[in-house]
């Protein structure tokens, strides 16, 4: 297993794996650049099939979260971690404090917070042994940051439908929301509220019967959900979703979810653009976490967050504007419009002010 060599390596500044005897940790810590800040994002446990599988997708993701959280307008670099293991067999308190010692140990580069397989209790648990964590404050939804990701997801929507569709709201419209979990319940809401017809699915029985039961989702098998002819499909479980494989097969105009790395490659935007499907870049919708963790670290006001992840619309407007006069992906113009943030032209400019200012 190679790391400096892996396809995502991408310069990171820092790639440290720890382990503990004791409690069987077996993790990895990646920070990709703290040009603006510490590394801050969330700690993921996954049964991993190989160690190379676990630095490929914690590399992805960390590199994922500096485009993120520059595009965002925040004060925050790109960090991620990953544990390997099954969240629901393996994971015990002592295991959730040693993930915290070794968090610890990068002295503040990385900040964790919650992911998938982890909760804002594993969270409280790694900051008994360490301060460099996030999401733990009591704001109005108890330290998840989830209900933000989705409210920016719903936005992105909304920015997507009003360019694509020339609609004003998501009534009466078709969503088919993939993975019914933190984020894709919240988003489930947010959609039937406004009177969208909401097909969801989800490999977890108890999660699709509650957005079921409670919002009046309808329930689609795994294997349909992507391929459903729908206005939105909205990927909300895991990444690599959009391939060669499946981008043929998809039947929506608009692809907006919450999922981190939804193009399997980075190329897959320029398919989807081929096939006529408007894709709204899953780092720049899906912010709304960072953000809300952002604030929890600084102690701003609801009213501020909440100010700061609704001018998610403001940069994807941006972006499928400059898209469309370019006719280039989305994905490459959020990823040139987050480079923009991130470094100056030259070694004499002033580093530009990004759509989304912090605070
Ligand atoms: P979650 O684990 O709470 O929910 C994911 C759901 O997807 C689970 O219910 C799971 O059973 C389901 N699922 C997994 N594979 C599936 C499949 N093949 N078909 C259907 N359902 C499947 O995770 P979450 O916090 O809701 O996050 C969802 C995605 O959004 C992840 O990719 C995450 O990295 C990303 N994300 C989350 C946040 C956040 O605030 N939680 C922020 C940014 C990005």
């Amino acid at each position: 297993m190679s790391v400096f060599t892996a396809p995502a390596f991408d310069q990171h500044e820092r790639v440290v794996f720890g382990s503990d005897r004791t409690t069987g940790l077996r993790a990895i810590i990646a920070v990709h650049d703290t040009t603006l800040g510490p590394g801050v994002g969330g700690c993921r446990m996954f049964p991993y099939l190989s160690d190379a599988a676990a630095l490929h997708d914690v590399l992805r993701l960390s590199r994922g979260m500096t485009y993120k959280s520059a595009l965002a307008g925040l004060p925050l670099g790109g960090g991620k971690s990953v544990i390997i293991g099954d969240s629901r067999r393996d994971k015990t308190p002592a295991l959730m404090h040693a993930m915290g010692e070794f968090i610890d140990s990068q002295g503040g580069s990385y900040v964790a917070a919650e992911d998938s397989g982890t909760g804002v209790a594993d969270i409280k648990l790694m900051a008994e042994r360490t301060r460099h964590v996030s999401g733990v404050s009591d704001n109005e939804f108890g330290g998840d940051p989830s209900p933000s990701t989705a409210l920016g997801v719903y936005l992105g929507i909304r920015t997507a439908i009003r360019h694509r569709l020339g609609a004003g709201s998501c009534a009466g419209l078709r969503v088919a929301i993939q993975g019914l979990g933190h984020v894709g319940f919240h988003l489930a809401r947010l959609l039937c509220d406004e009177g969208a017809v909401v097909f969801g699915a989800d490999l977890n029985k108890a999660n699709l019967q509650r957005a079921v039961d409670q919002l009046g989702v309808i329930p689609v098998a795994v294997d349909d959900i992507l391929f459903m002819e729908v206005d939105i499909l909205a990927p909300c479980a895991m990444g690599a979703v959009l391939d060669n494989d499946s981008i043929p097969r998809l039947r929506a105009g608009i692809v907006a979810g919450a999922a981190n790395n939804q193009l399997a490659a980075a190329e897959h935007c320029a398919q989807l653009q081929d096939h006529g499907i408007l894709y709204c870049p899953d780092f720049l919708i899906n912010a709304g976490g960072i953000i809300d963790v952002h604030h929890q670290r600084v102690g701003s006001a609801d009213t501020v967050r909440l100010a700061h992840v609704k001018r998610i619309e403001i940069t994807l407007a941006e972006v499928l504007r400059r898209s469309d006069a370019s006719r280039s992906p989305t994905h490459e113009i959020a990823e040139e419009l987050a480079r923009e943030y991130l470094r100056p032209a030259d070694a004499t400019a002033e580093r530009r002010t990004p759509l989304v200012a912090a605070g």
